[in-house]
């Protein structure tokens, strides 16, 4: 007869667990799953695939719903200009200081040197920047069903702003819309509460497809430039972030650190910013205490135009090139990366491996070898989980910031006390 009572207690156990827990207990098991399996660990992917095809299919709806929301919710329209301007000026400053980060490192670790890279024909093409101008005309949706279809946010952004504001000034006769929306936000967001509960199976099959396709043989020599991203990742989130949060927002960074775990966990896993935003909102909400208006619509914007993992990692890997083909760079080469990073890092979609991509339009920028991508691609899922991470883990501290600074951020959420805390007394 099978033990009944160790099943229940062992089926107890895992449901009791917090979700992050369970995210760890996924990620732990996946990577054993990969190195024993190796390659055939891609069998396990489809269970990953399905956990972020079922996240990918709220982003739309979710980002729409939530920022329309967020908009009507703040009433005033001058309130949003300003919370919209603090958002921009702390994401540029956050990215400018993150690149600084990974150019300091990279400096000071040299991780090319030695290669002896030369430079041969280039296979890989530069993507080409586009111009100011088409970048701003390119918000504009000319079509925002096309824009919703595609998933195009930044169009989305643009458009769900403009019915917000619209819905706003209409008064009375708007408001059965605004409700309308107020219900589906609400909607979405217990959905992403449904869907958060895939994670940790989605998370065990995405890492045993990744450690059993990297092993750790072609780790060995790339292993310098994935340690000095992974040092510079750490030291933005727990010195720069921190210390944003206790000298700015005069809070305890503690409880930030403690509620980034589920989505820096689900960043990790899907290398996606906008596949984790249902998360990053979540925990804003329920963990950090921000209002649900300044999160509805800073987090959203962060997704898209903030990365500073993705701007660290492009200073740590352009000097990586740099050094491996031997080339010097001025201190104006610098400045220049800083400056092109920052905009490629507003330009970078949220979604897995964009940072390669627009990798090498700070390449050609910068007049260093394009063919260094080739070496970075092979290595780029691992650099972009934490960049990824990085990158949600800035957008919520902002967003923490901006909630502090409009007195929107609920401090006895934030300071709650933890299951430990509870226990202890
Ligand atoms: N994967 C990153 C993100 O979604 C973007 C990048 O590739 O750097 O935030």
């Amino acid at each position: 007869m099978p033990n009944t009572k160790t099943n229940d207690s062992r089926a107890g156990f895992w449901s009791g667990l917090a979700l992050w827990k369970k995210i760890l207990v996924g990620m732990v098991l996946g990577v054993a799953a990969g190195a024993i399996m190796g390659p055939d660990a891609e069998m396990l992917k489809p269970i990953g695939t399905l956990f972020i095809n079922a996240i990918k299919m709220l982003i739309v709806p979710l980002v729409f719903c939530s920022l329309v929301v967020g908009v009507t919710s703040m009433q005033d329209t001058r309130k949003m200009g300003r919370i919209g301007l603090k958002s921009v000026v702390l994401y540029l400053c956050t990215t400018a200081a993150a690149i600084t980060i990974g150019l300091g490192l990279a400096t000071i670790f040299t991780p090319g040197e030695g290669l002896n890279m030369a430079i041969t024909d280039t296979t890989v093409v530069a993507k080409e920047a586009p111009t100011l101008v088409q970048t701003l005309l390119n918000m504009i949706p000319k079509n925002p069903v096309s824009a919703l279809a595609a998933g195009n946010i930044l169009q989305i952004i643009v458009f769900a702003l403009g019915l917000g504001i619209a819905l706003t000034l209409s008064g009375e006769k708007a408001e059965p819309a605004i409700k309308l929306f107020e219900s589906l936000a609400e909607a979405m967001y217990k959905l992403t509460e449904m869907v958060m509960k895939l994670a940790p199976y989605g998370v065990f099959g995405l890492m045993a497809w990744v450690s059993g396709k990297y092993g750790m043989d072609i780790l060995l020599p790339l292993i310098k430039v994935i340690t000095v991203v992974y040092i510079g990742c750490l030291i933005h989130v727990l010195v720069f972030y921190t210390g944003m949060i206790s000298i700015l927002g005069r809070l305890n960074p503690i409880p930030y650190l403690r509620g980034l775990l589920n989505p820096a966990a689900v960043a990790f896993t899907t290398t996606s910013s906008s596949g984790t935003l249902p998360a990053t909102i979540k925990a804003a909400q329920e963990e950090m205490g921000v209002s649900k208006s300044i999160s509805s619509f800073v987090l959203p914007l962060g997704a898209t135009i903030n990365m500073d993992g993705t701007a660290l990692y492009q200073g740590v890997c352009a000097l990586f090139i740099a050094q491996a083909f031997g080339i010097d760079l001025a201190f104006s080469d610098y400045v220049l990366i800083v400056m092109t990073s920052t905009l490629a890092s507003i330009g970078t979609a949220g979604v897995p491996g964009a940072g390669l991509i627009m990798l090498s339009l700070v390449l050609t920028t910068v007049g260093l070898p394009i063919e260094g991508l080739a070496i970075v691609a092979g290595i780029d899922r691992i650099l972009d989980m934490a960049r990824t991470s990085v990158n949600v883990c800035g957008d919520l501290m902002v967003s923490m910031l901006v909630g502090k600074s409009e007195n929107e951020l609920d401090e006895s959420i934030y300071n709650k006390p933890t299951e430990a805390d509870t226990a202890r007394i």
